[in-house]
């Protein structure tokens, strides 16, 4: 009987079997990918709240995969992840700053740049900029993202999903009938969620949906081509995202920490001209993009890819045997010195590799909340002995030996305190588990609202608590840097950078910080000594590299500053801040040509550079024209509110015109932004200017 039903099974599969794969090595392909957008917050995912019409076309004329998985929860990694088709044990790439993507590591850019495609990429924040070296491989990489000038550790400068896709859809049109690779990137449902409206109103108790029905309204223009035009039978779309957002799931508010469901499970949907509809329940991973598109294109396969192509699920095959899936998350281990976390989803069981260890029997127990690792010793030891195998292929966390050289000057400099840099440590105790550590987390997210909010008082105060509760957190004492100089507290703040890069010495960011605040503070001198030999020995950074320009201006040597700059440049040719201090350094070598040229050069590549407005404002003033001095100041203003110095320009050159009502606005929001300890002087005359005396 067995034999029989055996049978009948194996001929109803045959009877069932599709249609071979149609190849078509002339497809376009778009890849969309959709930034912290859970899998469950599409309709098409089952969400009843939500409205997606856009996602959930592509879905009902492709193929959905139910469950699909990221193996990192931050962005950069992830899109290595799904661009490369390799884990980050292999590609390297393991935290948003701090690492680039290798030059020798093909992605699908570079694979279809080399089939002679037409390749676009356009993103929208500031964590995928072309210097973290995804950009390889593709003639356009746009990156521009407003208000680089404004960069803070709370911010990450980003762009509106409408204008990114505005440039995506311009682009593909000019390819007219020639083979095309789009990589199209949109930010909106990251935190801080303020969609638009009729989308805010309708998600007043949970603004992230209001981002989500945003984001997908913002794709009409990419799909509806495939979907109603000619498009969609020579085009290969495929959507997914970076990683969820826990919305408050275990303790997280938005992602980065855990690898729980809620940032690792992410919608994927693939439409393929030919392939009728189907929902897959079988896991797949990202690392089965790359592996997909290429057998679509009938593409040799990679080698030693860990991916497979999906298109025999796709098409009804059943899984096979021995899934495995890879993830970490090792962010906070990275910028805090928490527990690293990594693990292995073996398509049942999910096992989280922590000082405390957890183990999740994922059909049985979807939302996580019943650890079988004390339980189950045999299982733990089993999927212990699964992710050991796959780490044996683990290229490592650290950096390169030339950062070994680095690593001995910053000693020698006294930049390495006694305490071991947390990324150093190997040993993690139960204090060290994030689990334990999530409520600093919610606290270091007040300080970030705190701050935003205007209040840099409270949001020190709240920060200063979180450092006394765990003090060798390397990004938390970057934070307070940040707010100690918008408070004018420069000793303050360079003390918490030094902090910051004695925890994590190579990090650029803290480095870049840290020297920029030493010019600031009257320590150019410092400056150089501290960037010198990492600009000298490590892998160039655009932000290291710049400070040190700013400190060898403040010490006069112009050539040298300007030598900086023109490394900055080659680093990072579209950012636009760049090109302000190159203008600037003209500036001050009298060259006003030059320096209006780099100024212009800057406002077409980001029109938002507020700095760039400032400066040609002040050129204006100086020869006279005063009407255009005050035009670019207000552009200034309106771009970056808490320019005080900007704000002072006009509205004590509008008084002095006779437009006092006009400037009083200006006064105020001065009076708001100046940080007194730097500004007291100014602070005085201004008020008692408001208060009704003329200016002197
Ligand atoms: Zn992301």
């Amino acid at each position: 009987m067995a034999a029989v039903v055996l049978l009948v099974t194996v001929l109803g599969l045959v009877a069932m079997r599709p249609r071979e794969l149609p190849r078509n090595p002339g497809l376009s392909v778009l890849l969309i990918s959709i930034d912290t957008l859970r899998a469950d917050a599409l309709s098409s995912y089952g969400n009843t709240k939500v409205r997606t019409p856009w996602m959930d076309r592509l879905a009902k004329t492709g193929v959905l995969f139910a469950q699909a998985h990221a193996h990192n929860v931050v962005t950069l990694p992830s899109h290595a992840n799904i661009l490369s088709g390799q884990y980050p044990l292999t590609h390297t790439v393991r935290d948003n700053t701090g690492f680039r993507f290798p030059k020798d590591q093909e992605t699908l850019a570079t694979l279809l740049k080399a089939r002679g495609y037409d390749t676009g990429a356009f993103v929208s924040a500031f964590v995928l900029d072309s210097r973290f070296g995804l950009d390889r491989g593709f003639d356009l990489y746009d990156d521009s993202t407003a208000a680089l000038d404004q960069q803070s550790p709370f911010k990450v400068p980003d762009r509106v999903g409408t204008e990114t896709v505005a440039r995506a859809s311009r682009w593909i049109e000019e390819r007219g009938d020639r083979p095309f690779f789009a990589f199209v990137h949109l930010y909106d449902p990251h935190f801080p969620y303020q969609a638009p409206e009729p989308f805010a109103s309708r998600h007043r108790e949970e603004p992230y949906y209001g981002e989500v029905e945003a984001v997908d309204a913002a794709l009409e223009p990419l799909l509806k081509p495939i979907l109603e035009g000619s498009r969609g039978d020579r085009t290969l779309v495929i959507l997914t995202s970076d990683h969820g957002e826990s919305l408050g799931e275990h303790g997280e508010s938005t992602h980065g920490i855990f690898a729980y469901e809620a940032t690792l499970h992410v919608p994927l949907i693939l439409r393929m001209p030919g392939v009728s509809s189907r929902e897959v329940q079988a896991p797949v991973r990202h690392i089965d993009i790359v592996p997909s598109v290429l057998d679509a294109l009938a593409m040799k396969p990679l080698k030693e890819a860990p991916g497979v192509s999906l298109w025999s699920l796709a098409l009804g095959a059943r899984p096979a045997e021995g899934f495995s899936s890879y993830f970490e998350a090792l962010s906070s281990s990275l910028n805090q010195g928490w527990a690293p976390l990594r693990g292995l989803f073996d398509g049942r069981h999910k096992y989280i590799d922590l000082p405390l260890p957890e183990i999740y029997d994922l059909p049985e127990d979807p939302r996580e909340t019943k650890n079988l690792a004390a339980r189950e010793p045999e299982l733990l030891h089993r999927m212990r002995a699964s992710l050991a195998r796959e780490r044996a292929r683990d290229r490592g966390v650290k950096r390169g030996e030339e950062d070994t050289a680095t690593l001995e000057r910053l000693r020698a400099l006294g930049y390495i305190a006694a305490a071991a840099p947390a990324e150093q440590k190997d040993v993690y105790g139960e204090g060290d588990d994030p689990k334990n550590l999530i409520e600093i987390d919610t606290r270091n997210r007040a300080v970030v609202t705190a701050f935003m909010q205007g209040q840099i008082d409270d949001a020190i105060t709240l920060a200063r608590e979180n450092l006394r509760l765990r003090p060798n957190m390397a990004g938390a004492n970057l934070q307070l840097a940040y707010l100690e100089r918008a408070r004018g507290n420069l000793p303050a703040a360079i003390a918490a950078a030094r902090r910051s890069v004695e925890l994590k010495p190579l990090d650029p960011e803290g480095l870049a910080l840290l020297g920029a605040y030493l010019t600031e503070g009257g320590r150019p001198r410092e400056a150089v000594a501290l960037l010198d030999p990492y600009v000298k020995a490590a892998a160039l950074d655009y932000d290291v590299v710049t400070a040190l320009g700013l400190a060898r201006v403040a010490l006069g040597q112009i050539a040298l500053a300007r030598e900086a700059f023109e490394t900055a440049r080659r680093l990072d040719p579209g950012n636009a801040m760049g090109f302000v201090n190159l203008g600037t350094l003209s500036l001050m070598s009298g060259d006003r040509v030059a320096a209006l040229a780099a100024f212009l050069r800057a406002l077409e590549l980001d029109p938002k550079t507020a700095k760039a407005h400032n400066t040609l404002g002040v050129m204006a003033a100086q020869e006279g024209r005063m009407d255009e001095a005050i035009d670019h100041w207000r552009k200034a203003s309106d771009l970056n509110p808490r320019d005080y110095q900007t704000l002072f320009n006009l509205a004590s050159t509008l008084d002095r015109m006779g437009r006092g009502g006009e400037a009083e606005p200006y006064f105020r929001g001065y009076l708001k932004a100046a940080p007194p300890a730097l500004e007291s002087r100014d602070i005085e005359r201004v008020r008692r200017r408001l208060a009704g005396s003329a200016i002197q």
